[in-house]
């Protein structure tokens, strides 16, 4: 499991949570951040930074943004 930045990321790219990452996880693509599924520990600590709420946890990702899983997995399988 990892967790997951979703789509309101594309409106804003904030960038704390790439600085509050223990594990430097979060890396920055054109349109958004992603999150590597390999390196992220699951502390959390980027959700409660995040200012538009785009970070979940893998098992709570709304339906919606379920894409989103896949997308963050493959922009480190491209890296
Ligand atoms: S949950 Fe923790 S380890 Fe995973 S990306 Fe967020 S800050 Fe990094």
């Amino acid at each position: 499991m990892a967790h997951v930045i979703t789509s309101p990321c594309m409106e804003e790219k904030a960038s704390i949570c790439s600085e509050v990452c223990p594990v430097d996880a979060i890396q920055e693509g054109d349109k958004q951040f992603y999150i590597d599924p390999n390196t992220c520990i699951d502390c959390g600590a980027c959700i409660i930074q995040c200012p538009v709420s785009a970070i979940f946890y893998e098992e709570e990702v709304p339906e919606d943004e379920i894409g989103y899983i896949q997308k963050n997995a493959e922009f480190f399988s491209r890296v």
